[in-house]
């Protein structure tokens, strides 16, 4: 008798597509498949030292991850951590936005259990799908005693929620840490852990948690936007987000997250009326240094799609 419970929450995704073709890796459709028939085709999880069971928390692609999935992962997540028995938990979601999924849970739940997304780069009706490997090495996250925190498995490597990224729109290992590096492998099912277990990023962006929690579902979030700088940025892209009531800003620099003046000059102006601007980098590694004199402040090397939800959240705490 199993006495450790994983469970496994699903949203959709690539892992969960289908395509009318088995050779067919582009032309699917993702969020197909139930979560409950993506675990009973994979018999070799019965291996598990823990019970699974599993519960669909959305069915969607990705790319159309809104605030409501947010909110409801957030919640399921914290009900089933709770439970002494569960031992941890894996959710089964898209790659176009599983590090700022991850991110999120991190930073309003910072779970002393492990939290493993794990993800596919190809459909399940694939010759040769992935994930079904990333789904067992998954289980293997959250089966190993001592992890904790929540972090993201795909195609054999384990990234921690803060440094994950996506780097590649077609390769199975499409994901990177960056400078910081992996958290670990998983090989044959085992782990072989280089660096320790992630924690909150924000101690800011615990408060929202409760807000979250307690706002009325439909209840508009915190309006923050990415803006880029590139050659030739004016910033009438600005002006019009001021107009329209951006709350928060993130600004993607070039290099140390510098901004083309004319960008500046509108930028300065949004933050003395009171829009909250970071300053982050489109840079895919490395992080913005801060330097005497900076009057924007930095994204603390969080990369503008992450300093995005931090601000969003920040904005929601000091709301409530
Ligand atoms: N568009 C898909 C998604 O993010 C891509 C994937 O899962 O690989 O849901």
């Amino acid at each position: 008798m199993k006495n450790k419970k994983i469970v496994i929450l699903g949203t959709g995704g690539t892992i969960a597509g289908t395509a009318a073709e088995a050779g067919d890796n582009l032309g699917y459709t993702a969020a197909q498949v139930g979560i409950g028939q993506l675990v009973a085709a994979l018999p070799a999880l019965t291996d598990s030292n823990c019970e699974l069971l599993s519960e669909q928390v959305a069915q969607v692609d990705s790319k159309d991850m809104d605030f409501g999935i947010w909110r409801a992962l957030a919640q399921r997540v914290a009900h089933w951590l709770a439970q002494d028995e569960v031992q941890g938990i894996v959710i089964t979601h898209g790659t176009d936005t599983l590090e700022e999924t991850a991110f999120f849970l991190q930073a309003v739940l910072d779970p002393a259990k492990p939290v493993v997304l794990t993800c596919a780069m190809r459909p399940a009706t694939a010759l040769a799908p992935d994930g079904p490997q990333n789904m067992l090495d998954a289980v293997a996250v959250a089966s190993h005693a001592g992890a904790r925190g929540v972090v993201a498995v795909c195609a054999g490597v384990i990234h921690g929620a803060v440094d994950v990224q996506k780097v590649h729109t077609y390769r199975l290992d499409a994901f990177s840490s960056g400078d910081a590096g992996p958290l670990g492998f998983v090989e044959e099912g085992r782990l072989r852990l280089l660096r320790n277990w992630p924690s909150a990023h924000a101690e800011q962006a615990q408060a929202a948690i409760k807000t979250i929690a307690s706002s009325a579902v439909g209840q508009p979030w915190p309006r923050v936007e990415i803006v880029m700088n590139y050659a030739g940025a004016d910033g009438r892209a600005v002006r019009a987000l001021v107009a329209d009531g951006v709350q928060g800003l993130v600004v993607a620099g070039t290099g140390n997250g510098a901004l083309h003046h004319a960008l500046e000059a509108v930028v300065l102006e949004a933050q003395a009326q009171g829009v909250r601007v970071v300053r982050a980098t489109r840079c895919l590694e490395g992080r913005v240094l801060p330097k005497a004199g900076d009057v924007l402040p930095d994204s603390q090397g969080l990369s503008p799609v992450k300093a995005r939800v931090a601000l969003m959240l920040a904005l929601l705490a000091s709301d409530h």
